[in-house]
Parts: C-alpha cells; sequence; structure tokens
C-alpha cells in the first residue's frame, strides 16, 4: 500500500488522485505527510511568518448562508474598532516584529468604508515608518477600489473562492448578483492585474461537498497561480441558514483530518506559496495549528484585535482565543511554533518564494 502512494505520488496528481488522497489515514497520510514536510524544509525550511491579523468590523452586506456575521443575523452586536485603536494595533505588530498585518472586516462597498480603509492603509504605513507589510481581506471590490487600496500601501490581499464548484457556491449563497461566482472569480483575476500577491482558499467539509470538489479546489488554485492560501474546516454557527442543512455535515474529525490532508497536498502542489494554519483548525483540536504548520503551512496569523470586540466576531462557534490580549497570543504563537519544530520568521515580510519568481519583488 505504502508504496502505492508515493507511486500516485509521483505521477501526475488529476481530480482522481488527489480525491483518493484527500481521503488518507493511518500510515498511508504519514507517507502524504512527509512527502509534503520534505517539500516544505526543501524550499521554505523551517521559517514560519507572523501576520498580525485585526477584525476592524463584523458590519457585512452579505449573506452567505454559512456565517455567522451575515446582514441577517440579528442575535450579534456590531461593531467598529476606532481608526486609532486600528493603528495602535499595527504598531504592536510593527514594535514586535511581526512585519505584517492582515486587516479583515465584514464586505461593505460604500464610499465612506472605501475611503476609511484608505485613509487607513496610509496612516498605518506613515506610523510604521513605511515597513509593515499590509495584507486585507475586504471581499469583493472593484477594480479601481482594489488599485487604490493597493496605492495606499495595501501589497497582499486575501479573497477566498470559498469552493471552486459554481453548483455548490450557489448553494452556499443567496441567488443575487452580489453572490455570484464568476464575480468572485473575476476579483481575483483584478487583484492579480492591480499587482496584489494573490490568495484564496476554500472550505473544507461544507455540506454537499465531496472529495472531487476539493481535489478541483487544488487544481483550480494550481492553474490560477494564486500566491498564498488560507484554507480550513467548515464549522458551523447555529445563528445561519446552514445550520438547517446540519444533519448532512461531515463528522468533525474528518473535516480536520481532510483539512491537513489538503494542506499537504496543496504544498505538494505548489511547493513556493505561502499558505496559512489557519484558526478554524485550532477550534477543532487545539494543536491544529502546530499540525498544519508541520505538514506545509508556513504562516501564522496571531490575532490582534483588541479583546473588547473578538467575541463579537464569530463567524463560526467555538473560535478560539476570544479573551486573550495580543501580548499573550504573540507569546503563545512563538511557543506554538517552537512546538512544532520550526522557527519565528521575524523582521522579515515573507513574502513567498513563488511570489517573488513570477515578479519583481515590491519595495
Ligand atoms: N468578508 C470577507 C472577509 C471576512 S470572512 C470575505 O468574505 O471575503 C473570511 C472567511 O471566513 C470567509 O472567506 C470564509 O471562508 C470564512 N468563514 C465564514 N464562515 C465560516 C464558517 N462558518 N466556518 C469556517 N469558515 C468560515
Ligand atoms: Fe460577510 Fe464575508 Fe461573512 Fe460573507 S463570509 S457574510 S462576506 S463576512
Amino acid at each position: 500500500m505504502s508504496n502505492n502512494i508515493n507511486n500516485i505520488l509521483k505521477g501526475d496528481l488529476g481530480v482522481r488522485e488527489l480525491a483518493y488522497l484527500l481521503q488518507l489515514k493511518g500510515a498511508d497520510q504519514k507517507l502524504l505527510f512527509s512527502k509534503a514536510q520534505e517539500v516544505q524544509l526543501a524550499n521554505l525550511g523551517r521559517k514560519v511568518f507572523y501576520r498580525g491579523l485585526v477584525e476592524f468590523s463584523n458590519v457585512c452586506a452579505k449573506d452567505c448562508f454559512y456565517c455567522g456575521i451575515r446582514k441577517g443575523n440579528k442575535e450579534i452586536d456590531r461593531y467598529n474598532i476606532e481608526d486609532e485603536h486600528i493603528v495602535n494595533a499595527a504598531k504592536f505588530a510593527w514594535e514586535n516584529k511581526y512585519s505584517s498585518m492582515v486587516l479583515q472586516a465584514g464586505e461593505r462597498n460604500d464610499s465612506a468604508f472605501i475611503d476609511r480603509v484608505t485613509k487607513l492603509l496610509k496612516t498605518i504605513k506613515q506610523e510604521t515608518n513605511n515597513e509593515l507589510g499590509i495584507t486585507i481581506s475586504l471581499g469583493e471590490q472593484t477594480a479601481d477600489t482594489y488599485k487604490k487600496w493597493f496605492d495606499s500601501g495595501a501589497h497582499r490581499y486575501l479573497l477566498r473562492i470559498e469552493t471552486s464548484s459554481p453548483v455548490l457556491y450557489k448553494q452556499l449563497h443567496p441567488d443575487n448578483q452580489m453572490h455570484d461566482y464568476n464575480e468572485r472569480v473575476s476579483c481575483l483575476d483584478s487583484l492579480r492585474n492591480v499587482g496584489y500577491q494573490v490568495g484564496t482558499g476554500v472550505m473544507i467539509g461544507l455540506p454537499w461537498q465531496t472529495y472531487e470538489d476539493l481535489a478541483r479546489d487544488l487544481l483550480f488554485m494550481k492553474e490560477r497561480d494564486i500566491d498564498m492560501c488560507g484554507m480550513g474546516p467548515y464549522i458551523e454557527h447555529e445563528d445561519t441558514p446552514l445550520y438547517a442543512q446540519k444533519e448532512m455535515l461531515w463528522p468533525i474529525e474528518e473535516r480536520f483530518n481532510t483539512s491537513l490532508n489538503m494542506i499537504a497536498l496543496l504544498r505538494i502542489l505548489m511547493k513556493d506559496i505561502n499558505i496559512a494554519a489557519t484558526t478554524a483548525l485550532q477550534a477543532i483540536d487545539p494543536m491544529g495549528r502546530e499540525k498544519a504548520l508541520k505538514i506545509g503551512a508556513n504562516v501564522i496569523m496571531p490575532n490582534i484585535t483588541p479583546t473588547t470586540h473578538r467575541k463579537d466576531y464569530q463567524l463560526y462557534q467555538n473560535k478560539p482565543c476570544t479573551d486573550e490580549g495580543a501580548e499573550d497570543c504573540g507569546n503563545c504563537m512563538s511557543i506554538r511554533i517552537e512546538m512544532a519544530d520550526r522557527e519565528p520568521g521575524l523582521g522579515e515580510w515573507g513574502d513567498s518564494p513563488h511570489f517573488q519568481n513570477r515578479t519583481t519583488p515590491l519595495k
């Protein structure tokens, strides 16, 4: 059997092979993991880069069926962290040599929001001596808005495709122009054209999702030649429409197991991109992120959102680390990285070699 896995890994990895590999457990899974680890160490070494995450608002204009902060959820308190506090969090990241931060929020397209983000990006750049890298994750915007934010200092963008299956995408979103699969794909194109390092990703273990769908997700990322990936298990939230499908949920261990297999396989398919060990993994297994760092992930996103609002950014339930402060989070992170036999890559932007190879590095 083991020989069989090694042979499959040496050959062409199409939908059939990937769907099979995604289901591995036990000794066969160990073989997959050791291959992924070998690729990781050969191409990226032991370094793990930090991206201090600020979830600055849970106000969202969209209604994705799976998400706890969707517009239609009336059960949560909405918040918007003041610019001053966001800038302080950015300075914390910079002073602690995280070198990079992620600004994430619900999606809004109104001009007040667009202008606010533009100003915020410029202020953060100024206040951190132009040294802090900024990734944004603010959903679907026009090419002009993406350009405006790029020119104001953001250089990486995370926009998960969520699933590369247009059929499943439709099942997970309201049927209207605001939630259109093709539109999301074209946003990934715009981001690349503007010059961002582009990150995407999917949720793993969704109702109706099959191993073939997930195999196609991996191929989607490869075909689109992405620079970064953040993907993790789908975790249900009881105040969302998708909760009605709970009898179709994948067993939680299977969602976790498959998420690790997705990371390992993506590392094998795309040797030099950045892959995040996402928080949702930790929501299932306290050591989830460490396990991911060992088998291909090389980025971790310590939460540096001011603590008072963390509990209100519940995309899914049982989100971990909602009551630690940023300092605790940073200390915990370096211990965790060492536990995974990796080294904190402090003081470096940590752009993926993939991006550096496909274009001239940004100044
Ligand atoms: N509004 C932006 C960014 C915030 S949402 C956007 O949608 O792009 C960030 C990510 O959270 C989404 O892309 C989605 O993949 C993930 N997410 C939302 N609900 C989730 C859930 N119930 N389980 C796991 N991940 C979820
Ligand atoms: Fe809003 Fe993003 Fe949640 Fe969709 S996934 S409801 S866009 S925050």
